[in-house]
């Protein structure tokens, strides 16, 4: 890599079409303009922390790592409908460059897609970034739970326990996978936080199973 190249300019050209996918000016898949406008953050997310549940649940942390808007809206959106598979391996970079956690973690993990929305979309863009994070970390990746119901967008749904209810049962867990996971520490990822019910179930079901502690990695959140 030429020296003077900061390290996502050498990998967006790399993978990347000819325009920014951004604002569609000729250059990388994010232009040096665009990349300046990600807002990066660290944050607890306050909406993931209402009462309610056990203690490893509620001494988990959660790391939302960027602000959903512009540049990387418009990434996300790319990345997951326009089949823009290897921008996967560009985000995993910038959540590697610019997350806070200390990865010391057993295994990486990530929200799965329902077969049927799998099919639709060609691959889960979760699993795509995790894979990339765990080569980067060293930390095993693990295909730990199943969804097993389909349901369409929630956002519109403003009562906490209606949100929480519909997404009871959604994921399931092999049996070998609960041998695996006892006792041990996972870092859960989910590429987009809407209100955080999805991501909760995930995590109950794997404390639940017996892992001592499952941490949140959010790519984005619209807060
Ligand atoms: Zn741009």
């Amino acid at each position: 890599m030429p020296i003077a190249m900061h390290w996502y300019e050498y990998l967006i050209e790399l993978i990347s079409p000819s325009f920014c996918l951004s604002c569609h000016r000729l250059s990388p898949a994010l232009c040096v303009d665009c990349y300046h406008g990600l807002e990066f953050y660290y944050q607890k997310d306050s909406s993931l922390e209402e009462g309610g549940r056990d203690d490893a649940a509620s001494n988990s942390k959660v790391e939302i790592v960027c602000r959903l808007h512009g540049p990387l809206a418009k990434l996300l959106k790319a990345y997951k409908y326009q089949h823009a598979k290897n921008l996967g391996v560009f985000l995993a970079h910038l959540i590697f460059q610019h997350a806070h956690l200390t990865p010391h973690y057993d295994f990486l993990a990530y929200i799965p897609l329902h077969p049927l929305k799998l099919r639709q979309r060609g691959f889960n863009q979760c699993q795509v970034i995790t894979q990339a994070l765990g080569e980067l970390w060293q930390i095993p990746v693990v295909d730990l739970l199943k969804r097993t119901t389909y349901l369409s967008p929630q956002a519109q749904i403003e009562d906490r326990q209606e949100r929480k209810s519909r997404v009871k049962g959604i994921f399931a867990l092999d049996e070998q996978v609960k041998n695996l996971i006892r006792g041990k520490r996972i870092l859960l990822f989910d590429d987009v936080l809407t209100t955080g019910a999805t991501w909760r179930e995930a995590q109950s079901v794997l404390l639940t199973a017996g892992a001592t502690t499952v941490d949140g990695l959010i790519l984005a959140s619209k807060k």
